[in-house]
């Protein structure tokens, strides 16, 4: 059995406070990673520093909204004075801002790009000047099964998803000589509030697309990240790993 150790590396993980991102923060942390975990509140941040306490993570809770550039730059800066430089970036973080496109307003379109695409393109760029230096690290970007199959009443978030995937591509052949892998991981429809959204109606039709006959839970993905997260992986890089129980097959 192969058991993954990634202490002394210094992970930051976006979008920590629940769901998906929840799971992939405790599941490094419990590998040994140090773990900087970040919510949109400072009273989300305090959650995650206590949760990381009460399971003998190393790390904390860090207020970020990635929509913004001055905070990326600050909470960045910080981690870093704190627990040093990142080794890797987890871009989890996201939004849904639903609707057909004929009645889909120009600030659902800029928010979901500037939240789920612009913030990937800027974290991305702030770690990678340190990445470089140690020629090591990984960033791994949570893209969807949506970017690639299409959802009507989401153009905005299978753009942001698939552009994710191109932004990828480009990045892993930009620092691949740096030993740096950049990878995705494509989560089909995974059990978190944000899926609980959905109709009964939309459950069941989902369902029916499912080989598995279930949804995911949130261990899935974060295995997924573990696996990208560690040395196992080292030559993968500009990949999505798809984790959806057969929807897509790829
Ligand atoms: P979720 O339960 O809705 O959690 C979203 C997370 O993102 C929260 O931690 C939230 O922080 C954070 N967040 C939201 N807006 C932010 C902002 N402007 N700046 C920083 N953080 C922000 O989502 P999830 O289901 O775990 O999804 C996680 C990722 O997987 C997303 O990228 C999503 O698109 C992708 N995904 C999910 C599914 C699925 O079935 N669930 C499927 C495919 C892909 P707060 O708690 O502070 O609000």
């Amino acid at each position: 059995m192969t058991n993954i150790n990634l202490e002394g590396e210094i992970v930051f993980v976006t979008g920590a406070s629940r769901g998906i991102g929840s799971a992939i923060a405790q599941t490094l942390g419990q590998s040994g990673a140090t773990i900087a975990g970040t919510a949109t509140t400072e009273e989300g941040a305090d959650r995650i520093t206590e949760l990381f306490k009460q399971e003998g993570i190393q790390g904390a809770g860090y207020k970020l909204n990635v929509s913004s550039l001055e905070e990326c730059q600050q909470t960045l800066s910080e981690v870093e004075r704190l627990h040093g430089a990142i080794s890797v970036l987890v871009n989890n973080a996201g939004i849904t801002r639903d609707n057909l496109l004929m009645r889909m307003k120009e600030e659902e379109w800029d928010d979901m790009m500037n939240t789920n695409l612009k913030s990937v393109y800027r974290l991305s760029k702030l770690v990678c000047r340190n990445m470089m230096k140690a020629r090591s690290g990984k960033i791994i970007n949570l893209t969807s099964v949506v970017g690639f199959l299409g959802n009507a009443g989401q153009s905005n978030y299978a753009a942001a998803k698939a552009g994710i995937v191109g932004f990828s591509k480009s990045l892993a052949r930009e620092l691949g000589g740096r030993n740096i892998n950049v990878n995705c991981v494509a989560p089909g429809f995974i059990d978190t509030e944000m899926t609980r959204s959905l109709s009964d109606e939309q459950k069941e039709s989902l369902l029916n697309q499912i080989p598995i006959g279930k949804l995911g839970d949130v261990s899935d993905i974060a295995n997924a990240v573990l696996f990208l997260a560690s040395d196992l992986s080292k030559y993968i890089t500009g990949s999505t790993l798809h984790v959806n129980g057969g929807m897509l097959m790829d």
